[in-house]
């Protein structure tokens, strides 16, 4: 990996302000997607060391939550401006670890660091509340306060990202952090941890540990006492484990979990713009992400339409090495993913659906899928209902607002949604319809640093983003004063 700043590739994990060798000093190899050859091995912590990284974020809440919010505000914002500066070197990093194409990689660089910059402005604003009292001689503040050392739990699908809009709220709160970054992609996390140290947080402020044991970290981080609070995006499966093994200390939990987006295209849309939402929605880190269209739904009068343009914007799609320019789809995470793509296609097929384009693994070999469309596509195949996690659209047809609807809603998933569409009356009746956490209305990409992230129902709890997302790592505290 050719970087300009070859510090930023570390691989021991960041405890206490220092790079730290797991106690009994295992590693493990993090390997690139693309070919499989092992970039680097990483410590391999288990229960003492990260028992060691809470009593890190321990001590140093005493001194973090103490500084004042503009001194919080100004490193936060020297740490932004470190990941901008460094942001071609953190891109490549994220690629060679995680296989997304270079472009993206970079685009998710700036997007996690705009949480940086949002909640380095959102630090100096934490503002209580004075109430009216409920007595002559009463007097009511509401004061709010840092809820303690934070667990953070973050997915391979966007290595850095996913760690910068939980931690950057949590640190413009008050709070310190222990991080446990996915174990494919920890390098991004390390990067971050190097720029953290050089913007000037204090020690054990941010603490990272890495580890193949994904289960003994969850189970130390949730165990202690010291963690007030636990904030987690993966999968609903271990989101419900740490939600279990959270309750024992009464935790405030966060929880990104999976998705089933539906994305619905309606007869009065405009096709091409659907055409362009679906691609950035479905295909974008080859289909990896849990806002990714997993259902789409085109309405009867245009439905052969838009399938055609579809297929046919999708068979463009160049797929190879992330780091070739020009390539937009990179290779699966690993083989596991590769297998259940392939499994929920054939299985989609078997029971009728038609191939318009791909289907299969791609010639490329190693984890690549070919970017798919599936027409005919019916509700008991099971990509209706499971998380796809891959290149693969299956369009189903539709006839009325009412059936998409509740077609859109059969789901225990809640997270994402998209519709395409220019009536007015139905925009409104399908937005409130449609019981998600968000809602692209005539646009595939909604996230942003600026506005509510998550979803309901079984995509979780609480939300990211905005200046909601800070409110989930404070306490309200009232005050009462009497007699005055
Ligand atoms: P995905 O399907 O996106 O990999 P996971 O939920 O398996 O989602 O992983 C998300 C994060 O949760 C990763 O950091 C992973 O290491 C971690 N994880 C997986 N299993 C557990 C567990 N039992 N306890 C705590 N963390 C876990």
């Amino acid at each position: 990996m050719q970087l300009k700043d070859p510090s930023l590739l570390q691989n021991k994990a960041y405890v206490n302000g220092q790079w730290t060798a797991a106690q009994n000093g295992a590693t493990y190899p993090i390997t690139n997607p693309f070919d499989g050859a092992v970039i680097t091995e990483v410590a391999d912590m288990k229960k003492e060391d990260v028992q060691q990284a809470i009593d890190a974020a321990e001590k140093a809440f005493d001194v973090w939550k103490n500084k004042t919010a503009g001194e919080r505000s100004t490193i936060l914002r020297k740490w932004f401006d470190l990941q901008m500066e460094h942001a071609e070197d953190l891109a490549l990093i994220l690629t060679t670890e995680q296989g997304k194409p270079l472009a993206e990689a970079l685009g998710e660089i700036r997007y996690g660091a705009s949480f940086v910059e949002w909640y380095a402005e959102e630090a100096k604003r934490v503002y209580g509340d004075v109430i009216p009292g409920h007595g002559v001689d009463k007097r009511i503040v509401v004061l709010k306060q840092p809820v303690g050392v934070v667990a953070a739990i973050t997915p391979w699908n966007f290595p850095n990202a996913m760690i910068t809009r939980k931690v950057a709220p949590a640190l413009a709160a008050g709070c310190t952090v222990v991080i446990k970054p996915a174990e494919d992609t920890p390098l991004s996390a390390l990067a971050l941890a190097e720029l953290a140290e050089r913007a000037g947080f204090p020690e054990g402020v941010l603490n990272i540990v890495t580890s193949s044991n994904a289960a003994e970290v969850g189970e130390t981080l949730t165990k202690s006492s010291v963690v007030r609070k636990l904030s987690f995006t993966g999968s609903t499966r271990v989101g419900k484990i740490l939600m279990k093994q959270s309750a024992d200390t009464v935790k405030k939990v966060s929880m990104e979990l999976g998705g089933n987006a539906p994305f619905i295209v309606f007869d009065d849309a405009d096709l091409d713009e659907a055409v362009e939402g679906a691609i950035a929605s479905k295909y974008r880190n080859a289909g990896q992400t849990c806002v990714c269209a997993n259902r789409i739904y085109a309405q009867a009068g245009i439905y052969d339409a838009f399938v055609e343009k579809l297929s046919e914007a999708v068979n463009k799609l160049n797929v190879g090495s992330g780091l070739e320019k020009g390539n937009e789809i990179g290779p699966l995470i690993n083989t596991a993913a590769l297998e259940k793509v392939e499994g929920l296609v054939k299985d989609a097929i078997e029971k009728g659906a038609k191939v318009t384009t791909g289907g299969e693994r791609h010639q490329l070999g190693g984890t690549f899928f070919q970017p798919t469309v599936l027409s005919q596509v019916s509700e008991e195949m099971k990509v209706t209902h499971e998380e796809i996690f891959g290149p693969v659209a299956p369009v189903y047809k539709f006839e009325t607002d009412e059936e998409v609807i509740a077609a859109a809603n059969n789901t225990e998933y809640g997270l994402a949604s998209y519709f395409y569409g220019n009536n007015i009356r139905r925009i409104w009746k399908v937005a409130e319809g449609l019981e998600y956490g968000m809602v692209g209305i005539n646009t595939g990409m909604i996230s942003t640093a600026v506005a509510p992230f998550g979803g309901v129902k079984e995509s979780g709890v609480g939300r990211e983003g905005s200046f909601y997302g800070l409110e989930e790592f404070v306490e309200v505290k009232y005050l009462c004063f009497g007699g005055i």
